[in-house]
């Protein structure tokens, strides 16, 4: 089959750059996840076909060829590989074939050994006599380079036994790391000296292992881990249980993180600690280890080429992986802004199936490069939103298409309008039903109106048959027509026209949060509601003195320029007069009013009836705990300096509220007057 060779001959091509970028150059080209994935599809590709299979692939090799610059040497015995098992699936039919292999019935508890998949780099060590005498990588598994003066420098390597009459010979295998916390510490010196960071803590251990200067090693702080002992003939412990014990006793450190697990279900338990357990811990790891614990049962086993076949590496749920991308849809929200999603073959990230990821913008689309058909890199961590991280253009089909944003609008076919500097795309139609579906649900929404019972579906019908073009024809709606659209009954049509009618005595700041004007969310309307007591107000402000809204603590000229364009948009007043006409009131309550007068006329306090204004960076406190302060002791925070105001209370960087309020005679405050007045 043309097309599957010609997938597996890139994936090979792809793979082993990979590998020699990783293994050699210490410089990942991609995430392991990812790695690990595209693997899986080459050995499927040929063990479904075995005359893909070609001697230059990575399914045939163990790791990367030895670095240049060190001696090669030969292992005493072989360093393998571990087969790896992406979920439990995996992990049970790796159980199932070993039954097999070592001659069991089918159910047969079998002992075995849990171990932290640590995410290092393996090391050979030999002792001759109890006395270190070489150490090497594991490079290509039979050969690799010898870095013994870079390995006398870990300090958890013993370079005498601690054990009484030493076997002639000692090989001991475990896992060379950096803790996070170094791995930081490294990186932050790199950055610093202008050089390139390490990509993760293995690629780090891996480059300080093959550092010529022993001395950086030694400040590099390696630690490691030791989990496989040979010694010669019957020396050899029974089993892993009793070898890691061994090691323990001989001044190794091995990791205290292991369990001998009398059957699958312990080991699945322990599997299911440390998959949330290991983000406590103060090193990588990027699985568990499962190891057949009894050495004879070990040795009837035996090994495949690159692999233990009585051992299994069940690796952490990915949370990269590579996926295809099918297609980009548009979404057009409430405000008009389109925004792209990447639509691709469903993976598994971080325990769940994710198809769908947000592209933002049409820049994020460039600068992906993004094509139909692409390879892309997927990331989702825990409960983090999806995101397509980057695209693998050595995968791209041959003839692929950019992705590009529609030129007009998916919903009404209006043009779409990118303005200025602005990242997002827009439909600008205010009749566009997608924009009017998201104004309504956000209308409806929990910290707006709060209307109960009126779900995106129903939204949806609404607009979808004509029946509702404003939010003010929400209050319209007939209790029999409702009841007559789907999943809706009697009883439902009228307890929701119930929530819409007791939805018109929201206070104020809900109504104009609801209305959804750019940059206007819960905390801006409250901001702006308290100071304006009616959409009135509001609208003679944004016209005549916009720089007052822009004064207000947290407003700023952008929103009070959005106010602006808001007020001046025929269909919004139009919307305004509607929304009066069916009986919301767009003002404050009568006791909304009288809080406002007397938080305006001040509190009880030190600073009782007194103006200030606060400009600049305080030394100590932020401009709104200031204001809070001023405001316990009874005094007012207002935006901009009159000849009425009292005091400015200006720290570092005051602008040009300082020269005001010098040229009006305000007396000038700073954070320690106001402590001291406050005394
Ligand atoms: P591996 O890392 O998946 O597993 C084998 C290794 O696990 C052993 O050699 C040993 O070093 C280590 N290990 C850690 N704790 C252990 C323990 N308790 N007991 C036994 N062994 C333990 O396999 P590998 O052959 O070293 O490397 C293949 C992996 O390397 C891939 O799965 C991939 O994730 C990564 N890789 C990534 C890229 C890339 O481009 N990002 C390229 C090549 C390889």
């Amino acid at each position: 089959m043309p097309d599957q060779q010609a997938r597996a001959s890139e994936l090979r091509t792809l793979l082993n750059r990979a590998a020699h970028a990783y293994y050699v150059l210490d410089s990942p080209l991609m995430e392991d996840a990812v790695y690990d994935r595209l693997y899986q599809e080459l050995l499927k590709l040929e063990q479904e076909d075995p005359s893909l299979q070609r001697a230059d692939s990575p399914t045939q090799r163990v790791g990367g060829t030895p670095a240049k610059g060190f001696t090669s040497v030969g292992h005493r015995i072989g360093l393998l590989s571990l087969d790896n098992a992406f979920n439990r699936d995996d992990l049970n039919a790796w159980n199932e074939r070993l039954l097999k292999v070592i001659d069991r019935p089918a159910n047969t508890a079998l002992a075995m050994v849990g171990e932290l998949k640590i995410d290092g780099n393996a090391l050979a060590l030999s002792y001759h006599r109890g006395v270190l005498e070489r150490a090497a990588t594991r490079g290509d598994g039979s050969r690799g380079e010898e870095i013994t003066a870079n390995v006398r420098t870990i300090a958890s390597i013993p370079l005498r036994l601690q054990i009484d009459d030493p076997p002639e010979w000692v090989e001991v295998r475990g896992e060379a790391f950096i803790p996070d916390e170094t791995f930081a510490a490294i990186n932050d010196e790199r950055e610093r000296r202008g050089e390139a960071l390490f990509a993760n803590p293995r690629n780090a251990c891996a480059g300080t292992l093959r550092q010529l200067d022993p001395k950086v090693v030694a400040a590099r702080r390696l630690d490691f881990f030791a989990y496989t002992l040979h010694l010669p003939g019957d020396a050899q412990p029974p089993s892993q249980w009793a070898a890691l014990e061994w090691l323990n006793n001989a001044g190794f450190r091995v990791n205290p993180n292991r369990e001998l697990c009398s059957d699958l279900a312990a080991i699945n338990r322990f599997c299911d600690h440390w998959e949330q357990g290991r983000h406590n811990l103060p090193y990588a790891t990027d699985g568990v280890v499962v190891k057949l614990n009894n050495l004879s049962l070990q040795e009837a086993a035996g090994f495949t080429q690159k692999a233990p076949r009585w051992a299994i590496a069940l690796k952490f749920p990915a949370e990269e992986a590579p996926s295809r991308l099918l297609q980009v849809a548009v979404q057009v929200g409430r405000t008009g802004a389109v925004t792209p999603v990447a639509e691709f073959e469903p993976v598994a990230l971080a325990g769940t199936s994710v198809s769908r990821a947000t592209l933002h913008n049409a820049d994020r689309i460039a600068e992906l490069d993004l094509h139909v058909g692409d390879t892309i890199v997927v990331r989702k961590a825990g409960e983090i939103i999806p995101e397509v991280v980057r695209v693998l253009p050595e995968l791209r089909p041959s003839g692929a298409e950019p992705v590009q944003l529609p030129r007009t609008c998916p919903e009404c076919r209006s043009s779409l309008v990118r303005e200025g500097s602005e990242a997002a795309t827009r439909c600008v139609n205010s009749c566009c039903p997608a924009i009017l579906r998201g104004g309504l649900r956000h209308w409806v929404s929990k910290g707006a109106l709060d209307i109960d019972g009126m779900g995106n579906k129903l939204v949806e019908q609404l607009v979808d048959r004509g029946l509702v073009s404003s939010i003010a024809d929400l209050y319209r709606l007939d209790p029999a027509l409702l009841a007559s659209l789907d999943r809706m009954a009697e009883k439902s049509a009228i307890k929701l026209v119930t929530a819409l009618e007791q939805s018109k005595q929201q206070p104020w700041h809900r109504q104009l949060y609801g209305l959804g004007i750019r940059h206007i969310g819960e905390v801006n309307a409250k901001t702006l509601a308290a100071m304006f007591l009616s959409m009135d107000a509001l609208n003679q402000a944004a016209a005549a003195e916009p720089e007052r809204i822009a004064d207000l603590h947290g407003i700023g000229p952008e929103i009070s320029d959005s106010l602006g364009l808001w007020f001046t948009t025929p269909a919004n007043q139009q919307l305004l007069k509607d929304l009066q006409a069916v009986g919301l009131s767009l003002e404050a309550t009568a006791s909304e009013r009288e809080d406002a007068a007397e938080r305006l006329s001040g509190s009880e306090g030190p600073l009782k009836g007194k103006s200030f204004v606060i400009t600049g960076t305080l030394p100590s406190m932020g401009r709104s705990e200031a204001k809070a302060l001023i405001e316990s002791a009874g005094g007012k925070v207002i935006g901009s300096v009159s000849k009425k105001t009292d005091y400015l209370l200006a720290g570092e960087a005051a602008g040009s509220k300082l020269t005001k309020a010098e040229s009006l005679g305000v007396t000038v405050l700073s954070e320690d007057d106001l402590t001291a007045m406050l005394q």
